[in-house]
């Protein structure tokens, strides 16, 4: 488990004296990374690289702190109400990143200073939905427990989570560098979940993340500190063996965390899907991608705002959702699956 240490850092005027840009500053210092400006957090241009794969492996290394402009928060679902965001992209390379459809352009990492207009800008759209208990999720644009050892914003956020009432919040991450959030007062309204999947998926899709064992250590500890625990299985790939694999999986979760009183724990299930636009990029930054990308060989759907996505065909649909449903009745009789998509 090592921690993520970016090559050069920019900063935008502004963020540098938010408690986020001085915190980052400190770590640069103290860690020797270089320190550079830009004016905007959108546009940092002249990165290293003399093609798409090094600029893209450029762009993994570098950190940008800026102050996030547009409060207006997006609609997330169908894991919360809504999401914002702590941070853009992430410091790990997975082959199948759903941030290729969104995110291609620009692959280096973002982080925002202004918290505190962040967390007022929450407080306010609880209010709005009030007496209904509002959900958010803090890591559809990236996964912010991969920076944390840098900015200590996840901490902060989830213990402004811990004094609400009527606001709940949930993080996905495969990273596994709990422990700055296992002694704060997180008052249960953190939903942490663990993105997990096969060894032949992290071993050839996944990279600068946690393996396996070290997220479901993670886990554990997140059970053992009262947090309630999820665990996204995402992307659901159907490789040789992969029912063994997946069964192998959740006999390993089950053997870290089965035991636990905290044993409401949820699942969601996403199987593999790309765009054309995601598979050409893929296709540069990993030419020698063992992912299964052919279009002929799956169903077309329509997303959101027209987008065509390709995913497994109906009947392995609905096999990989028997099979994984049938394995965690099995070994978590109170997890209750979310949903299937
Ligand atoms: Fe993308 Fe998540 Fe992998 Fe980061 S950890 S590269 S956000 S899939």
């Amino acid at each position: 488990m090592e921690l993520w240490r970016p090559d050069r850092v920019y900063f935008e005027a502004d963020a540098r004296n938010t408690v986020i840009g001085r915190r980052v500053r400190d770590y640069c210092i103290k860690n020797n990374v270089e320190m550079l400006e830009t004016t905007s957090h959108n546009q940092v241009r002249n990165l290293p690289g003399e093609n798409e794969k090094a600029k893209y492996a450029a762009a993994k290394k570098t950190l940008i702190v800026g102050i996030k402009r547009s409060m207006k928060l997006e609609v997330c679902k169908p894991s919360a109400d809504y999401q914002f965001s702590l941070m853009t992209n992430c410091p790990g390379s997975c082959e199948y990143c759903y941030l290729f459809t969104t995110q291609g352009k620009k692959p280096y990492v973002r982080v925002y200073g202004n918290l505190e207009e962040l967390y007022d800008t929450i407080d306010k759209y609880i209010e709005k939905k009030l007496p209904h208990t509002t959900m958010f999720e803090a890591a559809s644009t990236g996964d912010p427990l991969g920076v944390e050892h840098i900015t200590g914003a996840l901490k902060e956020t989830i213990e402004h989570f811990g004094r609400l009432k009527q606001g709940k919040l949930r993080v996905v991450t495969k990273y596994a560098a709990v422990d700055p959030l296992l002694d704060i007062n997180h008052n249960k309204n953190t939903r942490f979940r663990f993105s997990i999947n096969t060894n032949y998926v992290i071993k050839n899709f996944e990279h600068n993340v946690d393996n396996l064992w070290d997220r479901l250590k993670a886990a554990e500890k997140m059970a053992l500190a009262g947090y309630p625990l999820g665990f996204l299985i995402a992307p659901i790939i159907l490789h040789e063996n992969w029912k063994g694999q997946y069964k192998e999986m959740l006999e390993a979760l089950h053997n870290h965390i089965g035991q636990q009183q905290n044993s409401f724990i949820t699942f969601e299930l996403i199987q593999h899907r790309f765009t054309m636009n995601a598979k050409n990029i893929i296709e540069e930054r990993f030419p020698n991608t063992k992912l299964e990308m052919d279009p002929e060989k799956r169903l077309k759907k329509w997303g959101k705002y027209g987008r065509v996505k390709y995913v497994y065909e109906k009947n392995q649909a609905q096999e990989a959702k028997d099979y994984l449903t049938g394995l965690i009745k099995q070994y978590f009789p109170n997890g209750h699956i979310q949903y299937f998509t």
